[in-house]
């Protein structure tokens, strides 16, 4: 079957379009906007496309909708709890570290110098100054990593910044620090996958979109 490529009226994406629909309602699939596709006339020209009301021939149902959003919110919650609980850990260690940055790298030397002499590692020893420096360098990773999901979670709950949200959900799984024991890598990847979905980013999409289509702001 021939392909016609037209351009959304809504955000000028190049969609291309079987030509058995010609003249019926599509929905873009860059910005989701349904518009009637262009007809040829008799001279064989594409006709302009007309652009539809958000909601006309919406072929998802507000349930749809509601789910499609809850696949997403439900690991964005859960993420977010433990980020919390992580960031909170990480704003605590940073504080001491800035209150104190000598007494702060002497304690972790001693704690590396201890645990060098138990596993009989001179060579670890010697080089106390650099893990303590290492350690110092994860610690900041971290709690750049944990603002990061807190961020993103946020983002991923509002369904604003689709950007965000996918950031917030790699920083999840590179926190290796507070919270990789309450499984920041594996919900990291759960809220990943479910963003990636198309019914994820219809969402944003949804959200970002300037026409009310008397679905922003009722319920979230
Ligand atoms: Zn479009």
């Amino acid at each position: 079957m021939p392909d016609s490529t037209i351009v959304c009226p809504q955000c000028s994406a190049d969609v291309r379009l079987p030509d058995a629909l010609l003249g019926t309602p599509v929905k873009c699939p860059r910005c989701y906007h349904m518009f009637r596709a262009p007809k040829r006339d008799a001279g064989g020209a594409l006709t302009p496309p007309e652009l539809l009301p958000a909601d006309a021939y919406e072929d998802t149902t507000e349930a749809d909708h509601k789910s499609a959003r809850f696949r997403v919110q439900l690991p964005a919650a859960i993420l977010l709890a433990g980020a919390m609980i992580a960031l909170t850990f990480d704003v605590l260690t940073e504080m001491a570290i800035a209150q104190n940055p000598v007494e702060f790298r002497a304690a972790m030397k001693k704690v590396v110098l201890e645990a060098a002499e138990q596993q009989n590692r001179p060579d670890i020893a010697a080089q106390a100054d650099d893990v303590v420096e290492a350690m110092i360098f994860l610690i900041h990773s971290s709690f750049v990593a944990a603002s990061l999901t807190v961020l993103g979670c946020l983002s991923a709950l509002a369904f604003r910044f689709y950007p965000l949200a996918i950031i917030g959900s790699l920083a999840a799984m590179v926190h290796l620090w507070a919270y990789g024991c309450l499984g920041g890598a594996p919900l990291g990847m759960w809220l990943l996958l479910t963003l990636l979905q198309r019914g994820s980013r219809e969402q944003f999409a949804r959200r970002s979109r300037p026409q009310s289509d008397g679905y922003n702001g009722v319920e979230r």
